[in-house]
């Protein structure tokens, strides 16, 4: 009864609300496993069926989180929400839009790997609302794809975004992965060739090994080394003096935009601590005041019922938190968003920084200008509360 209730219950957006929410689908089903990637999926696609009606049924259970139900943006992360055809997607979003008011949302992405992007899967997704799509390209060099157990090369990647381009979509990511050691010289090219493709946003990572993906077991047989840190300021700098000369707005730390317009709205919100609902193992939820939770199961346990652990963040962990969201984003951060409580210790901390210029002051905003991003960390650590 409680369900049905809240399917048809109505909610109107309404210019009285100052903030509004996001939501996020964790799709985590994998054709193969990348060697990097350390994210909670599976390769067990016969529980496909079984796992949108369990989204369906947390869909129905979880949106009394949200105490705004006015949705701004939508993301379909993975593991590989592709694998799914746009149809069903666009169901559980019809189904959201049951429960929330999804009438003004902005934004709405989906993740896709180059190998399932085809005239059949994009004519079909042109008939969703899906207006965003990031491609899990990584890479254009074809040794490191396979070094990194990609089930695409990159002539798949740059079909992909021929494919997408002509059936209309006009907001397209990637994502690139720098920093693997042995391959250093390739992030240049790669860069280049997803610049002449037309990709409207990038986001570049640097490889980090985590336990127990298959980098970690080469790393542990001493068949894959980490690089160092001047090798790592090297190529992150790379990657900033490129993608600037090539027009892209580096907007936060990982992120880089042809213009303002093709910013991750989605990333955005939560750089800027609005709500927020994920729904999936292992997404999280955040409330836009303390609490966090999150769904800590893997996919079996997920499809038998959903479990969720939450936190109350305390006074201190808020303001660390918006000291480190913040400060990643071009935008900055405002002294009258910092809690009163902390605000004369935070703004007396920023002065050597401020004198250094790794801070700087852009009306009420304090920002790390991007050349700094690299030491990042160091601003942070010295600012937190602690
Ligand atoms: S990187 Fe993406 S496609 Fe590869 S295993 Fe991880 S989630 Fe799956």
């Amino acid at each position: 009864m409680a369900i049905v209730f809240l399917l048809f219950q109505s909610y109107v957006c309404t210019s009285n609300f100052i903030r509004m929410s996001s939501l996020y689908f964790h799709i985590p089903f994998c054709r193969s496993m990348c060697s990097y990637c350390d994210f909670r999926r599976t390769t067990d696609l016969a529980l496909m069926d079984r796992f949108l009606e369990c989204v369906e049924r947390e869909i129905s259970t979880a949106s009394d989180f949200l105490s705004n139900r006015c949705i701004k943006t939508i993301y379909f992360g993975g593991g590989t929400p592709s694998i799914f055809s746009p149809l069903s997607l666009q169901r559980l979003i019809d189904f959201a839009s049951q429960v929330f008011d999804c009438s003004l949302v902005e934004e709405t992405t989906i993740e896709v790997n180059p190998d399932d992007v085809n005239e059949e899967f994009v004519s079909k997704l042109s008939d969703t609302s899906f207006n965003r799509v990031s491609i899990g390209i990584q890479s254009m060099n074809d040794e490191l794809l396979r070094f990194m157990n990609r089930r695409h090369d990159a002539k798949q990647a740059k079909r992909a975004v021929d494919i997408l381009s002509k059936g209309g979509f006009s907001n397209i990511s990637t994502d690139v992965i720098f920093g693997i050691s042995g391959f250093e010289d390739t992030i240049l090219e790669t860069l280049r060739l997803l610049g002449q493709m037309g990709v409207q946003h990038i986001s570049a990572y640097h490889l980090s090994v985590e336990p127990g993906t298959r980098f970690a077991l080469l790393k542990k047989k001493g068949a894959l080394s980490e690089i160092s840190e001047e090798e790592s300021e090297r190529e992150f700098s790379l990657v900033h003096n490129t993608l600037v000369d090539m027009g892209f707005d580096h907007y936060e730390i990982s992120n880089f935009a042809l213009g303002e317009t093709f910013r991750s709205r989605h990333n955005m919100a939560y750089w800027t601590s609005q709500p927020y609902l994920g729904f999936g193992p292992g997404a999280h939820s955040y409330d836009g005041s303390r609490i966090r939770r999150w769904s800590f199961q893997s996919v079996y346990s997920y499809v038998e019922g959903v479990r969720y652990q939450s936190e109350e963040l305390s006074s201190k962990d808020l303001v660390n938190e918006l000291l480190m969201t913040r400060l990643r984003t071009s935008r900055g951060l405002a002294a009258f968003e910092i809690p009163e409580e902390f605000r004369s210790t935070i703004l007396k901390s920023m002065q050597q920084f401020l004198l250094s210029g790794k801070l700087l002051q852009r009306g009420d905003y304090f920002y790390v200008p991007s050349k700094y991003y690299v030491v990042l960390d160091h601003i942070l650590s010295s600012l937190f509360i602690v």
